[in-house]
């Protein structure tokens, strides 16, 4: 039996560990992490479907990766524990922007008009209205980590110091560490973007509100307000003069926010590469026993919109000359 380790429990971990499992169901999985649910970047994020400062050189492959994940939420929200759920709302911009590529994938798009645009607020020079999905990160991972389990999925708390350690033991190495890759294989090219969110309970507001400033965006039991977006800021300390600022920015873009009782803050580290990393790399140990690498990290601000088409395609790669697994 093929041995199979994929390092990492967040989106990108947990979603490789399933795809792997389906099409190679006779081998041994194992996800490896040193920290899980809910304790990691992924928890953090809105779970917002939309391609969000991510750099990726192959727009087919991005287009494909966006369907995927976008067809699989989909087909998750007709089941009630897997955190998916559709909404609808407006993205504007203060400067003219080019419809972007996703917009065939969302339902119901369209673009705003000089009246519209006025309406929602001052400078906004374009924007759109569509339907889009959420797919709350945490309810998910705890979905899938299940599914996992339930069909002979070994899960194991440790820090990987290095890859060439799981080479003895593993046919096939699947790198979803997020940021942590910066130290696990030295890839100085991944670097935060830090976020800083508050979750409140405001049931008054209907629809999501984003304008490259601040966002407020729908999950199913709150409202998830940001944001910041502080390229290359390690601090994980909740800033309070930034709450109360992301806090009254949206009051006055989303009114019906008023009142709206503070749940909780958070700050997450996007993990953000000069370009997705998702190739095939070999690596060798000491006794020349060769190891297939795939590399499954660097989403940036997009890892919930991408998770599932970029474990197909990890799938994929591991496929290529290794078809007997
Ligand atoms: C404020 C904020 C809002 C966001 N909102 C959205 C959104 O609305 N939509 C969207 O698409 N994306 C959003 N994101 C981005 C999204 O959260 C990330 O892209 C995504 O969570 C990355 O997932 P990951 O699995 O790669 O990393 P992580 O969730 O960080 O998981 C990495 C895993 O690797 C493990 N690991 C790392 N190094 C090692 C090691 N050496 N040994 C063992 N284990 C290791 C960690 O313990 C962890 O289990 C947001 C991010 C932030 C911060």
């Amino acid at each position: 039996m093929s041995n199979i380790v994929i390092i990492g429990a967040g989106i990108a971990g947990i979603s490789s560990a399933l795809t792997i499992q389906k099409k190679f169901p006779k081998a041994k999985i194992t996800i490896i992490a040193d920290k899980f649910s809910p304790f990691i970047t992924s928890d953090v994020a809105a779970g917002f479907w939309w391609p969000y400062l991510v750099n990726f050189p192959n727009p087919d492959l991005l287009n494909r990766i966006c369907r995927d994940t976008f067809n699989y939420i989909s087909s998750l929200v007709e089941k009630e524990d897997a955190g998916a759920m559709w909404q609808s709302g407006y993205e504007v911009n203060r400067e003219l922007t080019e419809i972007p590529h996703w917009a065939p994938l969302v339902r119901g798009f369209r673009r705003l008009n000089e009246d519209e645009l006025n309406r929602l607020g001052e400078g906004y020079k374009s924007g759109q209205f569509f339907t889009t999905l959420a797919l709350e990160p945490t309810t998910y991972i705890a979905y899938a980590t299940k599914e996992f389990l339930s069909k002979g999925g070994i899960i194991k708390q440790e820090k990987v110091e290095n890859l060439v350690e799981l080479t003895d033991s593993f046919d096939v190495v699947v790198n979803c560490s997020g940021l942590g890759a910066r130290d696990l294989v030295g890839d100085k090219q991944i670097s935060p973007i830090r976020g800083q969110i508050i979750r409140v309970r405001a049931p008054r507001v209907k629809h999501f509100f984003c304008d490259g400033d601040y966002y407020c965006l729908l999950n199913s039991n709150c409202v998830i307000l940001g944001g910041t977006h502080d390229e290359g800021e390690w601090n994980m300390e909740v800033n309070q003069d930034t709450a109360k600022k992301i806090l009254e920015e949206n009051i006055k873009r989303t009114p019906e926010l008023k009142g709206a009782e503070i749940i909780s803050h958070h700050v997450g580290l996007r993990p953000f590469r000069s370009s997705l990393r998702l190739e095939k790399e070999t690596i060798r140990n000491t006794n020349g026993r060769e190891t297939t690498v795939i590399h499954n990290y660097g989403h940036g601000g997009s890892g919930i919109t991408l998770f599932w088409g970029c474990a197909l395609h990890v799938v994929e790669l591991i496929g290529n000359g290794k078809a007997h697994l």
